[in-house]
């Protein structure tokens, strides 16, 4: 364990690999994190429990903890939201069936996607798509990828920003499961639910104080990642403060992509070493293993 500044360890507990959208090895993500000076991390890749085998070898040789993670692509309304599971049975048949269904709405519609960016003058095949996605989960980042490979921007942030956001000229919807199922799905695997940077990016609408209530009294969503970088200081003070109105667990990290987002070096954000213990122990409670 590698002891923080303040005396607590250091832990991040959102993490990407190029297993989906990162651009690190497992491996490389989990020396870069013991070089971060941190104690622990989870690794949560989009829509997949494949990368975490590796990221468990390399912690044990590394001296970071690594907690199996996974962050799973939901939708409220048609909203995307993302659901943070922590410590689900990697083998559990209903969440994989559910999470390989995810994935396939997330590739099935790049063909579609390369055609609406060749049309508005960006010549794109999925190829070119696929070249960038070496992991299980394909998605737009490595649209995004292929674009900036490809000279027509300058990089991921402005692909998302001028061509792949919602409701942007080149984007086409997808299917992902109806986020309160999801939670159910995480629990049934004997997993911890914390919703992904609640209110980052113009969330906040969709997401409001009622609807996290009713997410944590109904469906018993375990907690809140409220120090994340897309959260800016205000909003994680309200965040924070709903938090401790409904009792439940905060979290924090970077939501670190190696070289595919700018503003989330690893540690970025952190979570307190007890709401770790916690998390370790709900997880032992309900019969898995983190
Ligand atoms: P998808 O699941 O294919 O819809 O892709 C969503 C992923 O794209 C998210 O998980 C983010 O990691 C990434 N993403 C979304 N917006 C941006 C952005 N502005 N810059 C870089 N990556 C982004
Ligand atoms: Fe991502
Ligand atoms: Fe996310
Ligand atoms: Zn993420």
């Amino acid at each position: 364990m590698i002891i923080g500044l303040n005396g607590g360890v250091r832990i991040d507990l959102h993490t990407h690999t190029l297993v989906s959208d990162g651009t690190d090895t497992p491996t490389q993500l989990v020396r870069k994190a013991a070089e971060a000076g941190l104690g622990a991390i989870a690794l949560t890749d989009h829509d997949t429990f494949d990368g975490l085998r590796e990221a468990k070898l390399a912690g044990a040789e590394a001296g970071v903890e690594v907690l199996a993670g996974m962050e799973f692509s939901t939708q409220t309304g048609g909203a995307s939201v993302h659901l943070l599971a922590y410590g689900c049975d990697p083998h559990n048949e209903p969440l994989l069936d559910e999470l390989a269904k995810v994935r396939v709405g997330r590739s099935d519609r790049v063909p579609t996607m390369v055609a609406k960016l060749t049309e508005l003058g960006m010549p794109l095949t999925v190829a070119d798509v696929v070249a960038h996605a070496p992991g299980t989960s394909l998605g737009r980042p490595h649209i995004a990828d292929a674009m900036v490979a490809k000279g027509y921007v300058a990089h991921r942030d402005e692909a998302f920003r001028l061509w792949l956001h919602e409701g942007s000229a080149a984007y086409v919807d997808r299917y992902s499961t109806e986020l309160t199922h999801a939670i159910e799905l995480v629990h049934r695997a004997n997993g911890v639910a914390v919703l992904a940077h609640p209110w980052g990016r113009g969330r906040r609408r969709d997401l409001p104080e009622s609807f996290l209530t009713e997410l944590v009294n109904e469906h018993h969503l375990d907690g809140l990642e409220v120090d994340h970088p897309d959260h800016d200081a205000d909003t994680r003070a309200d965040l924070r403060a709903v938090a401790e109105r409904l009792g439940v667990l905060v979290t924090g990290s970077s939501d670190h992509h190696g070289l595919g987002k700018r503003n989330n070096p690893l540690g970025a954000g952190l979570t307190h070493p007890d709401v770790f213990d916690e998390i370790v122990r709900r997880i032992g409670e309900r019969g898995g293993r983190s």
